[in-house]
């Protein structure tokens, strides 16, 4: 099975207490995509601008298919800019430049059309709506959204969750977009808006699973350092879809195996800046993580 994914490629400026990063290789979109792909065949979807190095390009296309990734010329490509504080337990999001975001028309190329498993990264929820409607017979969509989008058009954003099966969101943005603190009735408010499942994602304590006939906890692997925190939800949404794609199953033993190797994956970005450490990985490593988590869960 291929997985789809759409959402955002960034130029990132990303500022830790320790370091700061400037124009680095980022993205929803890129972080997910290039963590599915140690899964799974996948593709990806999105904008960039000509000023987007082309070794960050063939790093792309010697991991993943690139047949619906557009390169506006002339144009600027998107910019983030974050904090982290002193623990690396909260950002700060200092700047979002949509540059090429702005204009870009969902386009999913014919070939792709037929694709079963599609993630909707961090993007313009109206984006990802449009983008949505094209695929002819998905069997499993799921989204995640951030703080910007919930701030400037939230019902886009609860629209776009109707509209799929799951959602993956972090702690912070749940109880944003649900204006509550207690995030298991931040999980029931989503569901109550369409979806089958909502996963949310809650840094070092883990991630929780919801869905109307169980809730499934599992806690984040232990690490002694953390570098960078930046693209692990969106790593965790690559594992998790990965392995439901390359299994090519939803029921609930692939569901859960799933939010396993969703935190096993997270727990690999964080631990160097950017994309350092997700690009130094191989299949023993995340089987031998995965093995160990497993030891460290069971009764
Ligand atoms: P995460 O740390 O998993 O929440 O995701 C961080 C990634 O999301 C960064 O690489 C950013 O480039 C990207 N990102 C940040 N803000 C937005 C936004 N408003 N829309 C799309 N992608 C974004």
């Amino acid at each position: 099975m291929r997985l789809t994914v759409f959402g955002s490629l960034a130029l990132d400026t990303t500022r830790t207490p320790f370091r700061t990063e400037e124009g680095i290789m980022g993205g929803a979109a890129t972080y997910a995509a290039l963590t599915s792909s140690m899964f799974v065949e996948t593709e990806i979807l999105g904008v960039i601008g000509s000023d987007f190095p082309e070794q960050y390009l063939d790093l792309l296309r010697s991991k993943v298919g690139t047949a619906g990734l557009v390169m506006k010329s002339g144009k600027k490509t998107f910019r983030y800019d974050s904090s982290f504080n002193y623990d690396l337990s909260h950002r700060t999001s200092n700047k979002t430049e949509l540059n090429v975001i702005a204009e870009y028309e969902p386009s999913v190329p014919k070939q792709l059309k037929d694709s079963h498993y599609v993630y909707l990264a961090n993007n313009d929820p109206l984006q990802n709506i449009k983008m949505l409607k094209q695929f002819t017979n998905p069997k499993l969509v799921v989204c995640d959204t951030i703080e910007f989008w919930i701030q400037t058009n939230p019902d886009a954003v609860k629209k776009m969750i109707g509209m799929v099966h799951g959602v993956v969101i972090n702690d912070q943005e749940a109880r944003m977009l649900c204006n509550m603190p207690n995030l298991i009735k931040c999980a029931k408010k989503i569901l109550s808006w369409g979806p089958e499942f909502v996963i949310i994602k809650k840094g070092e304590h883990g991630s929780v699973l919801v869905r109307p006939d169980m809730i499934f906890i599992a806690p984040a692997y232990p690490l002694e350092e953390i570098v960078d925190p930046t693209g692990a939800g969106d790593s965790f949404a690559g594992g998790f879809m990965g392995h439901l794609a390359s299994v090519d199953s939803t029921d609930v033993k692939a569901f859960r195996t799933a939010v396993v190797y969703g935190n096993v994956m997270g727990s690999f970005t964080v631990e160097d800046f950017g994309l350092t450490r997700l690009l130094n990985i191989g299949n023993e490593e995340i089987t031998k993580r995965f093995r160990l988590y497993q030891t460290l869960t069971q009764l």
